[in-house]
């Protein structure tokens, strides 16, 4: 009580206090001054540089080899020799030695500064008898620099006491590598430099938890955290993340932290060599807080608080008290003491009760140093937890400081302080043990291990990447299959079928009525009347359920009941009465005979009913309709998915003459002229051709571009091997049946939402043999078929869009990155994956591969189909439009993208338009029997028999 009585000393100490309050405000500044730091406009002006490192990753525990470090030190160079086993980091084996600088070689020629850390390092090699074999060098070198790589770094500017000529502005890596080899020390590489700050920040990332910030209270104080690259505007990668060097020292350099400096420190920064600037540093760095502890006293004592009667004459001499004093002043219980004696030392006579106030006023400034320390960290971390959008951030933080290490003060209030102003974030603090030296080491393994990965990965995906000559020679050879199939006498030798579907107009706005559609072989099996008015289409429609029993039953069965769910719909429907034309969708490889004859060619998608196959399906739907004594059925077409998906789309743009399906699997339509389809007979006008184009290569003419993991997925599928198609009896004419026992098609295989999760799944059970992925940890769960959906690529697949263009194109996509990282990681935990951030980014990059590769492929066979129009037509230009349905399409983030953009490029002349359908099934069956009621009666014969 005595003590609170002075109301100077009082005053004081509330000058030296900073408010919680105003601990927060700190906080927000600091934030507002990193956010300018990162963003590209005002990256020049930010006092918080926010400097990009280059280092994209933290260790995982594998690195292992013998790495060199030199660091520069104020007074010395270190050099180090560490050997990591690439045993999680827990013993690496290290060697150092420190050189004493030559005072006049810091204000000396640049050139004699590096030759001689080069010589140190020669000097340090030649003791420890080190082998030639290339060495890879990690250089600390704790200035400010601007950094373009992790090998390559100007200095901005000198600092420390330093300032040797034709430095600045330079590439210290380059100066540093030319030095080494002038002492032909070629062996030596060096491959990253770094800050100190850094350092600190891989080690303590070695005990397996990543460590993904670092502070530094030092002489000086500085920090580094793990940013999202994409916030890094300095730099162009924006994918993963990248350490940022936040050069918090310079915080306040801009008048921010006016109200929280005291007069006390004015001076110190007056006194100081470089006035004005390091206004956050003057505060926290342990340089300083001798000093500002030296003002205060000086003003007490001139107020007359403090050592009356004393010549206080030598408290105006700078630096006559260290910080070390000051730590030592603040200690429970030798603190007192240490006044007494520190004081008496300066000649001074203090009371018990000046020792007593002038510990306070240390206490004060050291609490303090860590409170507004405290604040810079809780901004690094709700930065942390805003950009990942985490409501939790969980987080180690490497801490470099004496002042942390060794004082209890310091260290309850910082880690306090933290949680009170960052409470969604949990933060560890970690004390570091040689941050720099183990550090640096650590940052250059990394680097190697990422560039000898980055080698791997590329090697394995390299057959996956199609150069634009690939997709022309798929162009071309699609071009050239689409030619046999139309041929009459070559269609049996090719690969794409080019079915006739009879459809021979798309609508033209005039169609009307009501129609009855029935959709089988989609997802659901439906029933539908559809009506086409004036003012629109109106549809209604009920999903019956097909029982497994009924699908592998027998045809009559089969037949039957769908004839009951009509009935039933129709009932419901209040139709009974009517007798509506019935668009049959179908969607199964048909060899279609007119439009309302097609004869089952395979059974796929679950459904194996006997007496089916070879059989016309109208035939056998009628049949049933007679056996259920429905009268009043009148089937007049049976389309294909595809066709309906042109003919919907087409309803609303008349320049729709092509379907495009890419769901669970690919397929495609488009208007052939009927001079060119050789397979019907006729001349006259056009007629929807139905590709099956999912068997294209099936004939071996793609096996080139299968690669290793699409050779799995097919061995994998059942009844691999090729499609073969055989001639059979049908009524009148003939049709061309699958083999029975042969799996779907090749084409089919590289794009469609079937196969593209398990080629993703090959892919990377192939990474983690070699060690490439999750730590190379066995994936027991992975090696189930199909256990990686395809559905898992787009959520991938969003992860880094961000707020990117694709946002704003792809209306499918929500939701931000953080949110998309947790999914990914979501679905690679329920894999029983356990997946770093790294492995996170690698998975999304096999992932984009695969999908863009099926994206381009779909391109290439677009171009073929809409460059045979074009030229068909005799046109330069040719404006068309596709249909397109499909779930992988619909969903996909960037599959559209992609496929359009390569269709540009592939067919320059065409001016390619994208419609998604709806309900192309429901909506198309029902165009198709409105145009073919609109009209004549279909043109063409039934087809002409192969031969
Ligand atoms: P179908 O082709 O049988 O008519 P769809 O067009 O709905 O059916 O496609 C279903 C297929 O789409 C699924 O088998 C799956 O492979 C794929 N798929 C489903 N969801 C997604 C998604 N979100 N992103 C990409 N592909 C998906
Ligand atoms: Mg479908």
């Amino acid at each position: 009580p005595a003590l609170m009585s002075c109301p100077q000393v009082q005053r004081a100490l509330l000058a030296l206090t900073v408010p919680l309050e105003m601990l927060q405000a700190v906080k927000g500044r600091m934030l507002q001054a990193m956010r300018k730091g990162l963003s590209r406009q005002t990256h020049a002006q930010a006092n918080v540089r926010m400097l990009p490192t280059y280092i994209c990753s933290t260790p995982d525990g594998t690195e292992k080899g013998d790495l060199l470090v030199v660091e520069l030190c104020q007074s010395h160079v270190r050099t180090l020799w560490v050997t990591l086993l690439g045993d999680g980091n827990q013993s690496p084996q290290v060697m150092y030695k420190i050189f004493d600088t030559p005072g006049d070689i810091m204000k000396g020629k640049g050139e004699a500064l590096f030759d001689f850390i080069a010589q140190c390092v020669r000097q340090f090699l030649a003791g420890i008898g080190s082998p030639q074999h290339r060495l890879p060098l990690g250089f600390v070198f704790p200035f400010s620099c601007r950094q373009t790589r992790l090998d390559k770094a100007e200095l901005i500017s000198w600092s420390k006491g330093f300032s040797c000529s034709d430095v600045e502005g330079k590439d210290v890596v380059q100066l540093l590598q030319s030095a080494i080899n002038k002492q032909e020390l070629y062996h030596v590489d060096v491959v990253a430099l770094m800050n100190d700050t850094v350092g600190t920040m891989m080690t303590c990332s070695m005990g397996g938890e990543p460590c993904e910030v670092a502070l530094v209270v030092d002489t000086g104080t500085n920090s580094c955290f793990m940013a999202e690259a994409q916030q890094v505007e300095m730099v162009e990668e924006t994918s993963g993340r990248m350490c940022v060097n936040t050069e918090w020292g310079c915080f306040g350099d801009d008048g921010t932290l006016s109200d929280v400096l005291t007069p006390y420190d004015q001076r110190v920064d007056q006194e100081s060599s470089s006035p004005g600037e390091k206004r956050f540093e003057k505060l926290v760095g342990s340089l300083y807080l001798g000093e500002i502890v030296r003002h205060a006293l000086t003003a007490l004592a001139a107020e007359k608080a403090l050592f009356i009667g004393s010549s206080v004459a030598v408290l105006r001499t700078k630096d006559v008290l260290k910080t070390q004093q000051v730590l030592e002043i603040i200690d429970n219980e030798e603190g007192m003491a240490k006044a007494r004696g520190a004081l008496e030392a300066l000649g001074l006579r203090p009371s018990e009760r000046d020792c007593c106030r002038v510990q306070q006023i240390c206490r004060a400034v050291v609490s303090r140093a860590a409170a507004l320390c405290a604040a810079g960290l809780a901004a690094i971390l709700s930065h942390m937890c805003q950009s990942r959008e985490l409501e939790r951030l969980v987080v180690n933080v490497g801490v470099d400081s004496e002042l942390y290490r060794g004082h209890t003060r310091f260290r309850e209030i910082l880690q306090s302080v933290t949680g009170l102003l960052a409470p969604e974030c949990t933060a560890t603090l970690l004390p570091s043990v040689d941050g720099t030296g183990q550090g640096a080491a650590m940052v250059t393994a990394v680097t190697l291990r990422l560039a000898a990965q980055r080698r791997e990965v590329d090697r394995l995906l390299a057959p996956l990447r199609l150069s634009r000559t690939d997709l022309e020679r798929v162009q071309v050879l699609m071009r050239r299959e689409m030619e046999l199939g139309l041929g009459r006498e070559s269609n049996a030798n090719a690969s794409v079928r080019m079915l006739p579907t009879y459809v021979c107009g798309t609508p033209d706005g005039t169609e009307r009525g009501e129609f009855l559609a029935l959709d089988l072989g989609g997802t659901n099996f439906r029933v539908l009347v559809v009506r086409v008015a004036q003012d629109g289409i109106r549809m209604a429609s009920e999903i019956y359920v097909i029982p497994t029993a009924i699908m592998q039953g027998t045809g009559e069965a089969l037949f039957d009941h769908i004839i009951e769910c009509i009935m039933d719909f129709q009932l419901k429907q209040d139709l009974m009465e009517q007798v509506l034309p019935l668009g049959f969708t179908f969607s199964f490889p048909c060899q279609q005979l007119g439009l309302d004859k097609a004869v089952l060619l395979s059974w796929t998608k679950g459904f194996s009913a006997s007496g089916c196959v070879g059989q016309d399906v109208v035939h056998l739907l009628r049949e049933a309709a007679q056996r259920k004594q429905h009268l009043g059925l009148k089937v007049v077409a049976v389309v294909n998915d595809t066709v309906g998906t042109m003919m919907s789309c087409g309803y609303d743009d008349p320049k729709c003459e092509i379907g495009l399906i890419v769901g669970t699997g690919t397929n495609a339509c488009y208007m052939e002229e009927m001079q060119n389809v050789g397979t019907v007979e006729g001349e006259q006008g056009r007629m929807c051709i139905n590709m099956e184009w999912g068997a294209f290569g099936d004939n071996g003419c793609l096996d080139d571009i299968f690669t290793d993991f699409d050779r799995l997925v097919d061995e994998k599928t059942i009844n691999a091997g090729k499609q073969r198609w055989a001639r059979a009896p049908v009524g009148g004419g003939c049709a061309w049946l699958r083999l029975p026992g042969l799996c779907p098609g090749r084409f089919e295989k590289l794009i469609s939402g079937m196969y593209l999760g398990e080629i993703v799944r090959h892919i990377l059970l192939a990474l983690v043999k070699k060690q490439l992925l999750f730590r190379g940890k066995p994936c027991p769960k992975l090696q189930n078929k199909d256990i990686f959906q395809t559905k898992f690529l787009s959520t991938i697949e969003m992860m880094g869009m961000g707020m990117g263009m694709a946002v704003l194109t792809v209306p499918l996509v929500r939701g931000s990155d953080g949110l998309a990282l947790r999914q990914v990681q979501a679905i690679l935990q329920d894999l029983e994956l356990q997946a770093s951030f790294e492995d996170s980014v690698l998975v999304r990059e096999v992932c984009q591969t695969v999908s863009l590769r099926a994206a381009q492929l779909c391109a290439a066979g677009l171009a073929a189909v809409v460059e045979k129009m074009r030229e068909n037509r005799g046109l330069a230009r040719l404006a068309v439009t596709v249909g397109v349905d499909g779930t992988l399409y619909k969903m996909h983030p960037r599959f559209s993208q992609h496929l359009q953009q390569m269709l540009r490029d592939l067919a320059p002349n065409c001016t390619v338009t994208f419609l998604q359908s709806e309900d192309g099934s429901g909506k198309g069956a029902a165009l198709v029997a409105a145009v073919a009621c609109r009209g004549a009666e279909p043109r063409g014969q039934p087809p002409l028999s192969p031969q």
